[in-house]
Formats: C-alpha cells, sequence, structure tokens
C-alpha cells in the first residue's frame, strides 16, 4: 500500500469551486478573496451576515489564504487517488463537512469534502463518504443528496438541540439520490464496542449494496471522550477498529479530519489513526517534545473512556440497523435497474 501525507498544498480554489457551482457561490468565494487583504473588515458587516460569516464563523485576517490551504490539500490528497500515485491519502486538516456551498456554516468555511469528492467522481463513478464526526456531515450530505453516484453515511449524535439538527434516520436523499443516503442517529454516551458493532453492520451493507469505487472517510476526533462539545465516550482505538475496516475493502480512500475541541485527544487520534492507516506500531508514551506537557497528567498516546452513561441500548441500536437496511435493500434494487434520469 502506498500512502502519501500532504498537509499543506496550496491550489487555486476558485477554480474547484466555479467547476460545479451557480453564480452564488462564486459571489461568496469572490467575497472571501477579495477581503483577503483587507485591513477593515468590519466595513464589510452586511456581507459576512449574508455569508454565514459571524458568530461560530467570524471573518478573519487572510481567510481566504486559509480556506486555499485547507481545500487545496484535500483535492491535492484526491489528485493521488486519481492518478494512481497513492492508493490512501491523508489530510487532517481537512474534513470541513458543515460548510455550504455558498455560505459558512458551524466552523467550517469552504468544504473541501464536497470539492474533493468532485476530483475523485472525474476517475471513480460511486464514491462512498462517511462521517464519523459527533456532528451531522450535512453540508457534504447536501451536496450530494440528490445524485446516485455519491452515498453518504454519517454515524453522529442526533438530539433535539443538538447542532446542526439534521441527519435523521428517515433523511435518506431525493430526487435520483434517494436511497444514496443513510444516517444513524446515536444518543449520548456511545462506547466503542457498540459503536464498532452498529459501524460494522451498517457500513458492510451499505458496501455491498452500493459497491463504491473509492471511499472518503471523515473523522472527526469530537466524537471522543471528553470531548467538550461531543457527548460520546469513544476512544482512538475505536475508530481505529472503523478505520481498518475501511482500509479492509482495499480501495482508494482519502481520509480526513474534522472536528475535535479537546485539542491533545485530537493530536492523539489522528497519530494513532495514522499509524493505524500505515501499519506501524507506535510507543505508547508521548515523546517529549515543545507542546508534550499539554498531554499531561499521564502523557500516554491512548485515552481511557470516562464515565457517561451510554443511552444506547442494543435494542435501539438493532431498530436502527434494521431500518437502514430496509433502505439499502431498495439501493440495491435501484442499482438493479438504474435510475432513468442516469
Ligand atoms: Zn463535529
Amino acid at each position: 500500500m502506498e500512502i502519501q501525507t500532504i498537509p499543506h498544498t496550496t491550489h487555486d480554489i476558485r477554480r474547484h469551486v466555479d467547476q460545479s457551482s451557480c453564480k452564488r457561490n462564486g459571489d461568496y468565494i469572490a467575497f472571501l478573496e477579495g477581503v483577503n487583504d483587507s485591513s477593515d473588515l468590519e466595513k464589510h458587516e452586511e456581507e459576512q451576515l449574508e455569508f454565514g460569516l459571524g458568530y461560530d464563523c467570524p471573518l478573519f485576517d487572510r481567510l481566504y489564504d486559509f480556506a486555499r490551504i485547507v481545500v487545496g490539500s484535500s483535492v491535492s490528497a484526491a489528485k493521488l487517488l486519481v492518478d494512481g500515485s497513492a492508493s490512501v491519502a491523508i489530510n487532517w486538516c481537512g474534513g470541513w463537512h458543515h460548510a455550504q456551498r455558498d455560505e459558512a456554516e458551524g466552523f467550517c468555511y469552504v468544504n473541501d469534502i464536497v470539492i474533493a469528492i468532485h476530483k475523485l467522481l472525474k476517475k471513480f463513478d460511486q464514491i462512498l463518504y462517511i462521517d464519523l464526526d459527533v456532528h451531522h456531515g450535512n453540508g457534504v450530505e447536501n451536496a450530494f443528496s440528490c445524485t446516485n453516484k455519491v452515498f453518504t453515511l454519517s454515524l453522529h449524535k442526533y438530539e433535539p438541540g443538538f447542532y446542526p439538527g439534521t441527519g435523521s434516520i428517515s433523511d435518506v436523499g431525493c430526487g435520483k439520490g434517494k436511497y444514496y443516503t443513510a444516517n444513524v442517529p446515536l444518543k449520548d454516551g456511545i462506547r466503542d464496542d457498540l459503536y464498532f458493532t452498529v459501524f460494522d453492520s451498517v457500513s458492510s451493507k451499505v458496501f455491498s449494496a452500493f459497491r463504491p469505487k473509492a471511499v472518503v472517510v471523515q473523522c472527526g476526533a469530537d466524537c471522543l471522550s471528553k470531548d467538550p462539545l461531543g457527548t460520546f465516550n469513544l476512544t482512538p482505538r475505536g475508530l481505529g477498529r472503523c478505520v481498518q475496516r475501511v482500509l479492509s475493502w482495499g480501495l482508494p480512500t482519502l481520509f480526513l479530519g474534522g472536528g475535535g475541541y479537546n485539542f491533545a485527544n485530537t493530536a492523539r487520534c489522528w497519530t494513532y489513526l495514522t499509524s493505524v492507516i500505515v501499519g506501524w506500531e507506535i510507543p505508547p508514551d508521548i515523546p517529549d517534545h515543545m507542546c508534550f506537557l499539554k498531554y499531561g497528567p499521564d502523557f500516554e498516546l491512548h485515552i481511557v473512556p470516562g464515565n457517561r452513561t451510554d443511552c444506547n441500548t442494543k435494542e435501539y441500536i438493532d431498530s436502527i440497523v434494521e431500518i437502514i437496511a430496509t433502505v439499502l435493500w431498495t439501493t440495491r434494487r435501484l442499482r438493479a435497474s438504474p435510475h432513468p434520469c442516469s
């Protein structure tokens, strides 16, 4: 397996966005570019509101340059899979799954995942997108909800008042993309074993029904125990089992980052996942380096789950799997007799 990691490659974001966008999206990107070097960001208040730039997505100095780095890295990683120079690529800096085509949302300014998937579609006609972040991958799902070329599968916390409020189990796509979306709504406190049970069951069913040619995985680390925004109780080892399952399919795969607000644990997680992906065992102790003290008090790679109660019962998980299996039966039937508009 040949693997390449591209942390910071700059591409022309406008070139990629304009290939699949309307004028409104062009307006948003043009605004970001136009204020990139502005010394007075406050005078653009009206446009900021229009493009969702406030609250959790504040406009900041050289935001356009930042977005170019994020998106350029994911597109470069996707390009490696397209030209066959790598079978697996990683961009932990990517995974900004809430951004919409014409506005920022949920800490995400430009959706690098959507643009990278468009790049992959140039070679692979069926892409499976898997979202492991504690929040629903709404921006990616919205982008592909009406196509049968991209199947989006998101596992996330779902309850009233929890951002973004979408991603119910009844949300299965629309138009010729109907039954090419699956959502796994979970409750607080889920732990590694039950999470892997539902991931393995649902993802294997999606795999056999959809038969993807390439896979994109968003590995948001806010699903880990002790994340200040998430309420799951997972560990990096739990996510590592999911990553190993995806790798077992042997398909070109793009791994991306995402949320993660306990920064030390997020770094632990993506470091461990990198070791899983490349097949290298790494020492259990955090090595001495400039941020060493942030890993205290134990200074170990792995974390232990907290005491949060798991509100997900086996019966609840079984019911989710059963409903999604019904949806996927329809997906399989549609693939056997493609939509007339396909
Ligand atoms: Zn998140």
